[in-house]
């Protein structure tokens, strides 16, 4: 083994750049320092230094071995995906850039709390390595007891590299994202933020794939209804149990120069299949209602919150001069599992046939503001409806806030058919 390999050998183990080590190696091998005994003591010098014994630094593991039981570790990985964000730690602002890095073996989600000047593309050997749990998962932290080497030669990896997604690619978590996508709705608002008043843009991006809600924490002229962007560094969040698309300030968006096809189309799924994703934007179930659940019809909400009060009762707010308002809690069932589909008051109002007025009145002839449901029941039960949605799922079950509810146009035969060949795939 020559200088150099040892040299390579010991620099890789221990995460650090090898001409470096190289250059110490050679400076104690000319004081006639055994070569053994002079990476024994390297190892000292760049290991982690923690209590006393061999520190000589974590060994460098797979990624696809890396687990949430260990505390630190040296990997040599592809950089997948950079993000940077700004967020408060321990009570000061802070840069940080997150995503995925990769080897042949897995991926994992790391966290950078220094500028390492990461670029998707990149190889790097990272010495001690934080491992921590998030949500379940291992995520590698690189802080300033990590030593991050840039190898010369890129590693060969089985994943894209660079952080080009469709919308229908993203999940919660994901970071560092780039879109090509269409603007389709937008909204500007004033929001309290952490800094004071702040005006953010929300709205829907579409592609081709899909369509999401997005924020724009910097309110961005480009954002405009019917702009074609491409959207750079973008991270994702759950928002009432839907992915949701953040830009945040470190965010770039370009015209795109080209007209996206933009889905209009809800995603069609079986109820089981929207169930599992664990929350959905946009999605399109068809299913017999089996039942009008209690609290459908006629109700009334705190005039303070919005919640349907009980007897007068509003769970936060005590006993309440409550609003009357029109609602339908309906369960869909298509075989493969149920939801219960939320339609606001317009929504009622068309199933219902009749305003909030009208359904006051007919509870007031009937005395009793069941009479309400019970049309509603009459109008829907046993028939098969089109539900498209918003669908979040909670412990208490899966409710589908409703935006499009229409007597389904399938014949029962051909759903039963398709259903099969869904089931067969
Ligand atoms: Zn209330």
């Amino acid at each position: 083994m020559s200088l150099d390999d040892h040299a390579e050998d010991l620099a890789s183990d221990l995460g650090v750049d090898k001409e470096e080590v190289k250059a110490d190696l050679e400076n104690l091998v000319e004081y006639s320092v055994p070569v053994e005994e002079a990476k024994q003591s390297l190892r000292r010098k760049y290991g982690s230094g923690g209590g006393g014994g061999g520190s000589s630094g974590p060994s460098k593991v797979d990624i696809g071995d890396v687990s949430t039981d260990d505390g630190n570790v040296t990997v040599t990985a592809r950089i997948l995906t950079v993000g940077k964000r700004s967020i408060r730690y321990q009570g000061n602002e802070q840069v940080i850039h997150e995503g995925e890095l990769a080897d042949e073996t897995g991926k994992l989600s790391y966290t950078a709390w220094e500028d390492f000047e990461l670029s998707p593309g990149d190889t790097i050997t990272a010495g001690n390595a934080g491992v921590r749990e998030w949500e379940g998962e291992p995520e590698l932290n690189l802080g300033e007891s990590t030593n991050v080497a840039f190898e010369a030669e890129a590693l060969d990896v089985p994943y894209e590299v660079g952080g080009d997604a469709t919308l229908s690619d993203l999940e919660p978590g994901d970071r560092g994202q780039a879109l090509e996508v269409e603007v389709v709705e937008v909204e500007q608002k004033t929001i309290d933020g952490r800094d004071g008043e702040t005006e953010i843009k929300s709205g829907v991006l579409a592609d081709e794939s899909a369509r999401l809600p997005f924020t724009d924490w910097e309110a961005r002229a480009e954002l405009m209804e019917g702009a074609n962007l491409r959207i750079e560094d973008v991270y994702v969040r759950e928002f009432r149990g839907v992915p949701s698309v953040n830009l945040s300030e470190f965010t770039t968006v370009e015209p795109l120069g080209r007209e996206v096809e933009a889905s209009d189309t809800a995603t069609r799924m079986t109820v089981r299949d929207a169930v599992g994703t664990g929350g959905a934007y946009d999605v399109e179930v068809v299913g017999s209602i089996v039942a009008v659940r209690d609290g459908s019809g006629l109700i009334e909400r705190c005039p303070e919150c919005g919640r349907v009060t009980q007897n007068g009762q509003c769970r936060s707010h005590g006993a309440v001069d409550g609003q009357d308002d029109l609602r339908v809690k309906a369960i869909v069932d298509d075989g493969t599992g149920t939801v219960t589909a939320v339609l606001d008051d317009e929504r009622t109002a068309e199933v219902y046939g009749g305003d909030v007025e009208d359904a006051k009145t007919q509870a007031r002839d009937a005395m009793d503001k069941e009479v309400v449901a019970d049309a509603i029941r009459e109008e829907i039960v046993g028939h098969e409806f089109r539900v498209r949605g918003n669908l979040s799922v909670d412990d208490y079950g899966a409710n589908l806030e409703v935006t499009e509810f229409e007597r389904s146009e399938d014949s029962p035969a051909d759903r039963a058919k398709s259903l099969l060949a869904e089931v067969a795939e």
